[in-house]
């Protein structure tokens, strides 16, 4: 995990365990081997079994069926179960048996699905005769590698359980009837901002889904859309369980032999916020003030550095892998290989984001934009927090007037790409 990520689980981490103490049990926390912890664990409290939620990337599953084979073996019951998803990834297959490559018809073949409700949480757990010892969470230093970017991201984070639920219940009542079209307009607060949530499990896709649901029964306009979203979710783990190197390579294997450019120097700009490209940059500098970005934004800015940059689109991932506070392997995978053009049911290659026309069409008004850059007059907070979060290394100047420049003129960066595409082809 990157420095966001890993910041934002020491807060979940810290809501769990407040949680759990509030039912009168604790949060232990172990570090090292899962099974040598999970026997030690064993063996101090005489416990029988063990449950966890299901996890789907290729060394979960290894790590996984390892233990409970172990386990199992020596009188133990160790079960799993799907908490993280929606629907297993097997649990959905083509008319002709194979797994989904297309979004729509995914969708299509889930929506009616029935899924079990969510049952309350308990109101008490029983406690051990004595606890085990338990490492500090403090100990862990998750939050370090934040340096002083911390206390400003701090300000835009939303932690927990009961404020995942909160998040849910406004959104679905003030903002959801207008989500489909808001949700396209990064100047407004459309969208429900669960991803995070959802990511360090304070809330289930499955809670999420049956509240929709409901939504949608009573008529909410907008909560189709929003559920149909939250599916992408589950597709994007379809994809990552079904054809794992998605995770980290090319999906379409014709395309790991195209000509991007590794990580240089106007990767470095698009990192900083500085390419000149004010669309852009506001999306990159929303990202290092509040660990989120837009989904309209990341889908501009993917596209702007994989294709405008000629960028390599993991060297996007891993920025975005470093600094998302709601970062998720399989969505974030699927999202830059969507705009790089190389991932399945992705946008063509030759469909080129233009920035400005992107910044008319979805921030009219500029409000976007003025909330993360300098503007004529002055700073507003989230622009000045910038400076104050950014690296000291990076030796960005508050006072200095914003790059008049763009590092490429897009209509020569669009050129440069679409060529690059053909010989390609060819
Ligand atoms: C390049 C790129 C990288 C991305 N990286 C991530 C990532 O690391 N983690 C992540 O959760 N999402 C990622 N997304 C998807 C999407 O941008 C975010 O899920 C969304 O912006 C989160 O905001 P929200 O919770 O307000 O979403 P809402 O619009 O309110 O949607 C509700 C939920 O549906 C799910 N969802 C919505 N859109 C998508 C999508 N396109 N793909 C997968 N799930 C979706 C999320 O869980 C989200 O919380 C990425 C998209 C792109 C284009």
């Amino acid at each position: 995990m990157g420095a966001a990520p890993r910041w934002r689980l020491e807060q979940a981490l810290a809501s769990f365990s407040e949680r759990l103490e509030g039912v009168g049990s604790k949060l232990i926390l172990r570090s090292g081997d899962a099974l040598s912890v999970l026997q030690d664990l064993l063996k101090t409290t005489g416990a029988q079994a063990v449950h966890w939620s299901r996890q789907y990337t290729p060394q979960g599953i290894e790590r996984d069926k390892a233990i409970k084979a172990t386990l199992n073996s020596q009188g133990i019951q160790a079960a799993s179960f799907a908490g993280f998803v929606l629907f297993e990834p097997w649990t959905v297959e083509t008319g002709s048996g194979g797994p989904y490559k297309v979004f729509t018809p995914f969708w299509k073949k889930v929506r009616e699905r029935s899924l079990n409700a969510p049952l309350p949480a308990p109101e008490s757990l029983p406690a051990p005769e004595s606890w085990p010892q338990s490492e500090t969470l403090l100990s862990w230093k998750l939050g370090a590698d934040m340096n002083r970017g911390a206390a400003i991201i701090a300000k835009h984070a939303s932690i927990g359980e009961t404020k995942a639920l909160q998040r849910l219940h406004a959104f679905l009542s003030d903002r959801c009837a207008d989500y489909p079209t808001d949700r396209d307009r990064p100047d407004r607060d459309g969208t429900s901002r669960l991803a995070e949530h959802l990511t360090f499990g304070e809330i289930s896709a499955r809670s999420v889904w049956h509240i929709g649901r409901e939504a949608m029964a009573q008529g909410n306009p907008g909560a189709e859309a929003f559920v149909r979203q939250l599916v992408w979710r589950d597709f994007a783990w379809h994809l990552a369980f079904n054809t794992p190197e998605l995770l980290h390579d090319s999906w379409r294997p014709a395309w790991r032999d195209f000509p991007w450019r590794a990580d240089n120097p106007d990767a470095e700009k698009w990192r900083r916020g500085e390419t000149g490209e004010p669309m852009v940059d506001a999306a990159m500098r929303e990202l290092y003030v509040t660990g989120r970005m837009h989904n309209r934004a990341r889908m501009l800015v993917a596209s702007y550095l994989t294709k405008h940059l000629m960028t390599h689109w993991q060297v996007g991932a891993a920025w975005f892998a470093e600094c998302l506070v709601d970062w998720d392997p399989a969505a974030n995978a699927m999202g830059w290989q969507w705009a790089a053009g190389c991932g399945p049911d992705a946008s063509p290659y030759f469909r080129v984001f233009n920035p400005a026309g992107q910044a008319k069409k979805f921030d009219p008004d500029g409000r976007y934009q003025d909330r993360f850059l300098p503007a004529n007059d002055g700073l507003e907070p989230d622009a000045e927090d910038f400076y104050r979060a950014a690296p000291r290394s990076w030796g960005l100047d508050p006072d200095a007037p914003y790059p008049s420049q763009p590092i490429i003129e897009l209509k020569a960066g669009r050129q440069r790409a679409l060529d690059a595409y053909k010989a390609f082809k060819a």
